[in-house]
């Protein structure tokens, strides 16, 4: 069979209690939740496989989990931890392309079209890379193989946890058919509404329509749907977009207004996004924060610092201010915020202070 372009998405299986869950024997096979204390306010950042059968997910009120699992495991997160495991598996990934995208902490793409070890068959080699993963981190993740990178991100989603599936060119339209819409990366609740009003639940209805009415209800948007239900998507993995700016960005499992939840989540990213700029010895003054509506409207939001943040609860603070001030939040839903520093520079090319801008 040809292969016009081989993808894989690798994504790690419920990734920071995973890793509680290696460095603490006592706690596998028990439900953990990772998140902050059940007596807060907080919410839950990530569970294991065992949580999730009592129906807590990610996103969920940490007290809410602990009346739903009173024995459970509740554990503060570890984001070093998480953000080393993080570099070592995107380390590993580099060893069979240079095309690594990374998405998150615990994501990426990669394009193996061409690739290291010279192999053929892309499921193989995805074999080879979660077992490769295994044996150095002793993490599973779930694999997607596909012609192009959204049917490979949906495709590693179908068999979690330590899953591998295929989606083989000639396989891809049977593959969308009975695929729910909201399998569909971007589809939330609202957009499944919205498509629902139409009568339009899979992707396999989405082939009798037009793409106008989709635009019209939609926007730019709908254009993009009407294209990926018919298996399409021409992007490029992009292995450089952080060059010049070290970011951690995360898509919310459902639409949050919640803004003490909002300030939890950029306390994490701000703590994965310091501690990555320490081990690579890089600075930069400018922190951005980007924040995508529930209506995939986008905006970022930065300002400058006079000297590098010299701890991650500074780049938090600056992001909070510009979430408050800056932004819709705790208006309008949101459904995805990155958080990065740019102009970066390494530490030792660092200039003196400068005089203090803001934008
Ligand atoms: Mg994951």
């Amino acid at each position: 069979m040809i292969w016009p372009k081989k993808f894989i998405h690798i994504d790690m299986d419920a990734f920071f209690a995973a890793v509680e869950q290696r460095d603490h024997p006592e706690y596998r096979g028990k439900p953990v939740i990772v998140g902050g204390d059940p007596r807060s306010r907080s919410v839950v950042s990530t569970c294991s496989y065992e949580a999730r059968v009592f129906g807590i997910h990610s996103a969920m009120p940490t007290a809410q989990a602990k009346r739903l699992c009173p024995q459970g495991i509740f554990v503060h997160p570890h984001f070093e931890k998480y953000s080393e495991a993080s570099r070592t598996v995107m380390s590993i990934l580099r060893t069979y392309t240079p095309l690594v995208e990374q998405v998150s902490m615990d994501e990426a793409y990669l394009d193996v079209t061409e690739n290291l070890l010279k192999l053929e068959d892309p499921v193989a080699l995805a074999g080879l890379i979660k077992q490769h993963i295994f044996a150095v981190t002793r993490l599973t993740a779930s694999a997607g193989v596909a012609p192009n990178m959204f049917l490979a991100k949906i495709a590693s989603d179908m068999k979690k946890p330590n899953g591998l599936t295929e989606v083989p060119p000639d396989k891809v339209l049977e593959f969308l058919k009975d695929l729910p819409v909201r399998k569909l990366p971007g589809v939330g609740p609202k957009t499944e509404a919205i498509l629902g009003r139409m009568k339009l639940k899979t992707c396999g209805d989405l082939w009798g329509v037009e793409v106008r009415p989709l635009y019209e209800k939609l926007g730019k948007w709908g254009k993009g749907l009407y294209r990926m239900a018919r298996g399409e998507d021409d992007r490029e993995v992009n292995p450089h977009w952080e060059r010049t700016q070290l970011s951690a960005e995360e898509t919310f499992p459902r639409d949050m207004t919640e803004i003490s939840w909002l300030r939890g989540k950029l306390a994490e990213l701000a703590a994965h996004v310091f501690h990555d700029l320490q081990q690579e010895g890089r600075a930069g003054r400018t922190v951005v924060l980007k924040v995508k509506y529930h209506d995939f409207e986008q905006i970022t939001r930065s300002q400058t610092l006079s000297a590098p943040p010299q701890d991650w609860q500074t780049i938090h603070e600056i992001a909070c201010d510009l979430l408050g001030k800056k932004t819709s939040a705790g208006k309008k839903a949101i459904r995805l915020l990155g958080l990065g520093i740019s102009g970066l520079t390494s530490k030792e090319a660092q200039p003196g202070p400068v005089q203090k801008e803001l934008f």
